[in-house]
């Protein structure tokens, strides 16, 4: 692990975190594998609590393996259930009993046994910070002059390998950025991507790509179209490398556009599932 602050950071494809405080172990995330998670374990021993930052599987895969030895799983009451049943992870995502593509690992851990943060009493060293609108809950952990941002944003190489910043809630999310740079920390670890006491690049190109994606998805409704369509035509423009599994994501990242442009009143539902500028 690497000493960054006053914390400590274990880098993998999602990075987690771990805070050592009052003779307590704190374990932000659990990682994208269990492999990662059984290394983890080797590494630090067992921890006392896991604080995840939300629920998507790739920062949960360990949780299984941490409380067989002991921790008490914590997130918040919006995330809950999504990680006590993984399950329903893939149902919301594909809107209804998922397909076998949505039940493989990348989108499905363990079953956790999971209390929310809103029912403990933490030190207040400890700070949670709403960071919502990549997951309706995310979560990021503040203490002493670090914070553990989750996905809220993203490295510029994590931005250009996946191109679009996943997300369920435009307006969420743009608030959540905004109020990363003026909280009051010097270093900034993201899940995917560099920790780092600047984060404004990293911060700017989450914007400018989710931007472009706004404009593109404004300028393709200049005829009418159902999401799955805008979709397939935006795949074609970026070249995205959607498989049957990552299509379910982008939908619901290309659906959240749809309803922020709507809520600006730029485009309108002109007849069921269909959009268009307005
Ligand atoms: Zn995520």
């Amino acid at each position: 692990m690497d000493k960054i602050g006053n914390v400590w950071v274990k880098r993998g494809n999602t990075n987690v975190g771990l805070i050592e405080f009052d003779g307590k172990r704190y374990l932000v995330d659990t990682g994208s594998s269990e492999k990662f998670a059984k290394a983890l374990l080797e590494e630090i021993g067992s921890v006392d609590f896991v604080l995840n930052t939300h629920a998507h599987a790739d920062h949960i895969q360990g949780n299984h393996l941490f409380a067989s030895v002991g921790a008490r799983i914590y997130t918040d009451d919006l995330e809950k259930v999504f990680i006590e049943k993984p399950f329903m992870e893939s149902f919301y995502l594909y809107g209804a009993n998922p397909p076998h593509i949505l039940r493989e690992s990348f989108f499905r851990a363990k079953d956790s046994v999971v209390q929310s943060f809103q029912s403990e009493k933490w030190p207040s060293e400890i700070e949670f910070v709403q960071l919502g609108g990549h997951s309706p809950g995310m979560t990021g952990v503040k203490f002493g002059n670090a914070l553990f941002c989750g996905d809220a944003y993203f490295g510029q190489d994590i931005i250009q390998k996946y191109t679009y910043p996943y997300l369920v809630d435009v307006n969420g999310f743009l608030d959540s950025i905004d109020k990363i740079p003026k909280l009051d920390v010097e270093f900034y670890i993201p899940s995917h991507g560099e920790p780092t006491i600047d984060p404004s690049k990293d911060i700017m190109a989450t914007k400018n790509a989710l931007m472009d994606f706004i404009q593109m998805t404004f300028d393709v409704l200049k005829t009418q179209k159902g999401v799955e369509e805008v979709c397939f035509e935006i795949a074609d423009l970026k070249k995205l490398h959607l498989n049957s599994g990552t299509f379910y994501l982008f939908r619901s990242f290309e659906s959240a556009i749809l309803s922020y442009l709507e809520e600006k009143a730029e485009i309108v539902n002109v007849s069921y599932g269909k959009w268009q500028k307005k």
